[in-house]
């Protein structure tokens, strides 16, 4: 089971069925699935619909509530989610902080509920007491977010610390390799360094700064191992080159039939 499903969502009389289709939405698209309702105001579900597609699973199990209390009473750790700074002493937390906090709670067993205020007014400082942890959500000096953006930046958190999701297209791209290893980047740096020294990069006999530059643009490029092969053959191919024009050879050249330097084809001819 995704374990963000662990996580209670709870809305404090939310009044706006667009607000709350935004929400089922978000989270939906983090992968959390209970959401609690206290007493909400009277809804046209049909309303929520509207940017709610493919989340019946999570209107289904939508539970409402008469108070919080109610709503919380199986919870054993809750986060009030407010805007405002309070003058009353609260234990506070980042958003980041207390939801890597709640992760741990939920792989701990723990039913664990971050509670949202109503859209107009937030939530009251006797419900924010309800719940052990005051949660805030950085902003600019403008601190209150749309109901369903809050819920949306908090189950993002908790979905990127969970380490869940990947891009769809990098999945397919990295398909069958993994990172390359160390030994493989050295050979690689090696090779190219070799390459480097065959055709006539460096100029001078002293100590050059290139090859750490060099280390420096693959360690960014956190390469896979089928990565380093490619570059490995490259390089090779590039290092015979020079070695067969030092002996007087000029090898045979096969244009592929991919067009992928077209644009640029002439300056690199030239
Ligand atoms: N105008 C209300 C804000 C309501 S926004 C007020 O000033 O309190 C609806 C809910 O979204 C809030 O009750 C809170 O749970 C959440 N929310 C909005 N902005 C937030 C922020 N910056 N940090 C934490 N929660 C926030």
């Amino acid at each position: 089971m995704n374990e963000l499903e662990g996580f209670c969502v709870v809305l404090v009389e939310p009044q706006n069925p667009i607000n709350l289709g935004t929400v089922i939405r978000a989270m939906k698209n983090m992968g959390m699935g209970r959401l609690r309702l206290v007493n909400p105001a009277a809804m046209d579900l049909d309303r929520t619909q509207i940017s709610a597609h493919r989340t019946e699973d999570i209107v289904a199990c939508m539970e409402v509530y008469g108070t919080l209390d109610e709503a919380l009473s199986d919870m054993h750790v809750t986060y009030g989610f407010s805007a405002r700074h309070r003058t009353r002493a609260w234990a506070s937390l980042e958003m980041e902080d207390a939801v890597g906090r709640a992760l741990g709670e939920i792989r701990d067993g723990l039913n664990v509920a971050l509670v949202f205020g109503r859209e107009q007014s937030g939530l009251t400082n006797d419900e924010l007491a309800r719940c052990q942890y005051r949660v805030h959500i950085r902003t600019s000096d403008y601190t209150s977010l749309n109901l369903a953006q809050a819920v949306l930046l908090a189950s993002y958190s908790a979905f990127r610390q969970a380490g869940l999701g990947s891009m769809a297209s990098q999945e397919n791209y990295m398909k069958g390799t993994r990172p390359a290893t160390q030994e493989e980047q050295t050979r690689l740096l090696k090779r190219i360094h070799e390459t480097m020294i065959e055709v006539g990069f460096y100029k001078a006999a002293t100590k050059s700064t290139a090859m750490h530059r060099v280390h420096n643009i693959l360690t960014r490029a956190s390469l896979h191992d089928d990565e380093v092969r490619l570059l490995l053959g490259m390089f090779s191919e590039v290092l015979n080159y020079a070695r067969l024009v030092d002996r007087g050879v000029r090898p045979e050249k096969i244009r592929p039939v991919d067009e992928f330097l077209d644009g640029v084809r002439d300056d690199v001819e030239r």
